[in-house]
């Protein structure tokens, strides 16, 4: 990467934005927009329509037709995956520009940006469309009288919520296999956090996906993310964010059509170092990555250390001083380790659960503050707190930035108890030597992924699951197309 390229795309004014609908870019119908602000600068990109709740009946019905129509839901299969697998040669090629367009909006850092973005979504648009035509059904074994065939079927009409945080990989984890399996789509994006994904639409519109079979609306949450939950012609949905957010789109479906719907939520995932650890200094940059990076806004941020007694005060000092050296500022500088909080909103809610943290009694190791301020973005010190024990706030709620409580264990069976004594279940960490200790934490900790001697990085071919109140479905992986696909039966008499 060329830190050259990067600076020119950063400096590129950005034109005023448009929604998807039907195949056309339209602004709101009632003409009203809101800024996205860059979290590097706390300065104006770009005007975004503010979607209105018609518009989202609006898109939904471009969907619903696009389907019907079925210039794409029966387009031959080899053609379908020709379009999708064209999606990802675009995003490759333009895979700076919207790397960059995303961390503007967003504050990630390029380093990690990079591949996370446009180099997971092109991946993952990769994946699907080598599956569209691998799906099959089946033939039941029934009596030798009747043929008992299964068709797998496209649900219809799509709906996607997607948070801010990764906006171009997450969408991408909806909206391909969505694709793969023949739907149309509803897609809306993150308030702070919609501009590379309107720009992947255009260039799955320029790879040739038909009108209206992607339609994406910008704007708030309450009101066009609402109205999407609770239109009566979508046939899922599938949401990445929250877990208040999603507890609200259970009720809308419960009052709506009562359509599936699947989410993907939080964490307070449990990172736990043994002290038969195979390298303890690995375990300890490894896990400073895993809470800091992208400042901690990462949903399996291993945001709980768990360290074992006789190794504990080794760990919290070497890791203080990893995290109070760590390279925080501008997420354009390819040399930046850790970028911009996403939004002011954000680094407040961080900026709460430090003094919760201090009053709760936790030990401030390192950081705390929010730095930067002259830059007018919003930076935050990587921050460690130790002493923290499994009751405190810290120890269960979900912070969502760039702070960390470490935990002290005397040995397994505490591990395993602190583990799970959360809420969440979305990921986890064990560091240990020992195999068969792994095999049974990985048994014994509930979470949709179980990391050993690594932290992060599975790729699309797992799932990514969230147990308990993380989720309900999976994204990724050939299992993410269940969701977006119905059985029907044909039973036929010979
Ligand atoms: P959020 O719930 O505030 O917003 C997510 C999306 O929901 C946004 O598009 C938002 O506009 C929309 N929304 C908000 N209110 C709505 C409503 N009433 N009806 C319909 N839609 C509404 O979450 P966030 O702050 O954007 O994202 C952070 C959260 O996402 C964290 O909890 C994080 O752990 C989680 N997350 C989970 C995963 C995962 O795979 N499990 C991945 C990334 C992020």
């Amino acid at each position: 990467m060329d830190q050259s390229a990067i600076d020119a795309l950063g400096a590129a004014p950005i034109a005023s934005q448009s929604m998807w609908i039907g195949g056309r870019q339209v602004a709101a119908s009632d003409g009203e927009t809101f800024d996205a602000i860059s979290p590097i600068d706390g300065q104006v990109l770009a005007p975004l329509p503010a979607g209105t709740a018609d518009d989202m009946r609006a898109a939904v019905a471009a969907a619903r037709q696009s389907f019907e129509a079925g210039a794409w839901s029966n387009m031959a299969p080899a053609a379908r995956k020709r379009i999708m697998h064209r999606i990802a040669d675009l995003i490759e090629k333009h895979a700076l520009e919207l790397a960059v367009l995303g961390v503007r909006d967003n504050g990630t850092e390029i380093s990690m940006a990079i591949k996370a973005e446009p180099g997971s979504a092109a991946a993952t648009f990769r994946f699907y469309a080598e599956c569209v035509d691998k799906v099959m059904g089946d033939i039941a074994p029934t009596d030798p009288s009747v043929l008992g065939l299964i068709h797998r079927e496209a649900v219809g009409v799509v709906g996607a919520i997607v948070p801010w945080n990764f906006p171009l990989m997450i969408g991408a984890w909806k909206i391909a296999p969505a694709l793969a399996m023949g739907n149309s789509v509803v897609l809306k994006p993150a308030e702070v956090a919609s501009l590379s994904l309107l720009r992947l639409t255009e260039i799955c519109h320029e790879a040739g996906l038909p009108e209206g079979v992607l339609n994406v609306v910008t704007g708030k949450g309450a009101v066009v993310g609402s109205a999407l939950a609770h239109d009566m012609d979508v046939d899922v949905l599938t949401f990445t964010g929250s877990g208040a957010t999603g507890r609200r789109l259970l009720e809308a479906s419960a009052a709506s059509n009562m359509k599936p719907c699947y989410l993907e939520l939080g964490g307070k995932s449990p990172n736990i170092i043994f002290d038969d650890a195979p390298n303890l200094d690995k375990a300890i940059a490894a896990s400073a990555a895993a809470i800091f990076r992208n400042s901690g806004q990462v949903c399996v941020a291993g945001s709980r250390l768990l360290v074992q007694a006789s190794i504990y005060d080794e760990v919290v000092e070497k890791l203080s001083q990893q995290a109070s050296t760590m390279k925080v500022g501008n997420p354009l500088d390819l040399t930046t380790q850790a970028g911009a909080v996403s939004s002011d909103v954000q680094l407040a809610q961080n900026l709460a659960h430090v003094e919760a943290a201090l009053s709760g009694g936790a030990r401030l190791a390192t950081g705390g503050q929010r730095i930067l301020q002259n830059s007018g973005g919003y930076y935050m010190q990587p921050t460690v707190f130790a002493d923290v024990t499994g009751d405190m706030k810290l120890a269960q709620e979900e912070v969502f930035g760039p702070v960390l409580g470490v935990i002290r264990f005397e040995d397994e069976a505490e591990a395993v108890r602190l583990a799970n004594a959360t809420v969440y279940g979305l990921a986890a960490g064990v560091w240990t030597s020992d195999l068969g200790r792994a095999h049974r934490m990985v048994k014994a900790v509930k979470a949709g992924v179980v990391h050993v001697n690594t932290y992060g990085g599975p790729d699309i071919t797992v799932p990514l699951s969230g147990h308990k109140q993380s989720g309900n479905g999976s994204d990724k992986s050939i299992y993410a197309l269940e969701k977006f696909s119905k059985l029907k039966t044909a039973w036929i008499q010979l």
